[in-house]
């Protein structure tokens, strides 16, 4: 039988796998896809998905940009392994893969000293890691782009390129697809404990009393890493939390808008012939959000968004709402940075979590990251040990500066 995601429904079955992935989205289809198809692992490997409509997956309702604009080096490698992946997708999935990439670059903008300086030491960083993004000061920003308020502006950090947005369920598509054409099987169910031998996990159970005894264990829940890391007996700080999304047109042009970061964190990007905009709720009001809590925060919108729009583009003075959505961000509390790589003493259970929100991008990195390290026991074409789950032990913060 086939689930409306064209995931398999096996029925009954005591089964067995090599590697058993939580979670299907953009990270454990790609884990899944690298692993069988790059990877070549003989072993089976099963992906058990709750949803195979992707309906509340972060991925799916996500901003869907990506960007080489980090602080942590590892960030702006797996940015970079992003925008290749997305440039050669033919290569990989053949002439007809299209994400519908757009390269107009991000701007992140500062507007004092301590934040131009913090935009200079990430700048930086990315460019000793070969990222083409390009500082300006208020006036090189006001001549580079003339639709921008400059005054009260300290400086701007633009991605020339390698830099932009796409179409995230067509890449979710993509990895699924490559995934299954190589030999992973998607299955439908909700992983409701995990079994544990001492230092081993050695199965899941699903919420219909279904089991999978399993070899290796990926977590890649989303925002429901947490609770997963939990049925393990494992902490992880992990979280829903609801980030809204608005959607507005424009009467006037924007000629070469790139996705916009003002100082007040509010984002803009176009969206085909409209635009989409966020921001952070305030910190006092983010908390972890209810489960089924997907309604969008619209005094965001009122109060905060389009205020720092219309004083930061002059042309958003005159835009009309059209619509929103709400998904939520696979949250670490403790730095907003991943978890990736193997718990230091259950050793066949490996995270791919926490990015907040700049997961998506990294989906392709981290799969192929994780897929090396569970078929050859080591970080190979790229060293994530940064992001081990040491630093959740110990509490000890990885702070990444370019959080948006
Ligand atoms: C509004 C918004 C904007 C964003 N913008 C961007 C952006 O511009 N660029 C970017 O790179 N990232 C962005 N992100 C973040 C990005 O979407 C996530 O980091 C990324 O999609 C995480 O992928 P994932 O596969 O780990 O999680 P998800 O896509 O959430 O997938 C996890 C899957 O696990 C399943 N699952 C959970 N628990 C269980 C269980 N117990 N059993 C079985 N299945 C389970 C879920 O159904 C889900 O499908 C944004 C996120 C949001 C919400």
């Amino acid at each position: 039988m086939v689930g409306v995601g064209g995931e398999v429904l096996v029925e009954g079955l005591g089964e067995s796998a090599d590697v058993v992935i939580v979670g299907g989205a953009a990270v454990g289809a790609s884990v899944a896809y690298f692993l069988k198809s790059e990877m070549g692992f003989a072993g089976r490997v099963i992906v058990v998905e709750r949803d195979p409509t992707y309906a509340r997956s972060a991925t799916t309702l996500s901003a869907a940009s990506i960007r080489q604009q980090f602080s942590t080096p590892e960030n702006v490698r797996l940015s970079l392994f992003g925008v290749d992946f997305i440039r050669t997708l033919k290569t990989r999935f053949g002439a007809d893969a299209d994400v519908g990439f757009r390269e107009g670059g991000y701007l992140i903008l500062a507007g004092t000293a301590e934040g131009a300086a913090v935009l200079a030491a990430n700048h930086a960083v990315q460019a000793a890691e070969g990222a083409d993004t390009v500082l300006y000061d208020a006036a090189g920003l006001a001549a580079r782009f003339p639709w921008l308020a400059t005054d009260d502006l300290a400086a701007g950090c633009f991605g020339r390129s390698g830099e932009g947005w796409f179409d995230a369920h067509m890449l979710l598509s993509l990895l699924r697809t490559g995934a299954r054409a190589a030999g992973a099987e998607f299955l439908h169910g909700t992983v409701a404990a995990i079994e544990r031998v001492g230092a081993r996990v050695t199965a899941v159970r699903l919420a219909d009393g279904r089991r999978i005894a399993c070899g290796m264990l990926v977590n890649a829940a989303g925002p429901q890493a947490g609770d997963v890391a939990a049925l393990a007996g494992l902490p992880l700080a992990v979280e829903p939390r609801k980030r809204s999304v608005f959607v507005f047109r424009c009467r006037d042009e924007v000629p070469g808008l790139p996705l916009l970061v003002d100082p007040s964190g509010v984002y803009v990007r176009p969206e085909g012939e409209a635009f989409i905009c966020g921001v952070s709720p305030p910190e006092e009001e983010d908390g972890r959000a209810g489960d089924d809590d997907f309604e969008p925060d619209y005094a965001l919108f009122d109060e905060v968004i389009w205020p720092a729009l219309a004083s930061r583009v002059p042309a958003f003075e005159a835009i009309r709402f059209e619509r929103a959505w709400a998904g939520h961000y696979d949250y670490h509390t403790l730095d907003q940075n991943a978890v990736v790589g193997p718990h230091p003493e259950v050793g066949n259970l490996l995270f791919a979590n926490g990015f907040s929100g700049h997961g998506l991008q990294h989906a392709p990195g981290v799969g192929r990251a994780v897929a090396e390290f569970i078929a050859t026991g080591g970080w190979r074409t790229i060293d994530l040990s940064v992001f081990g789950y040491e630093r959740v032990a110990a509490g000890r913060p990885l702070i990444e500066q370019a959080v948006i």
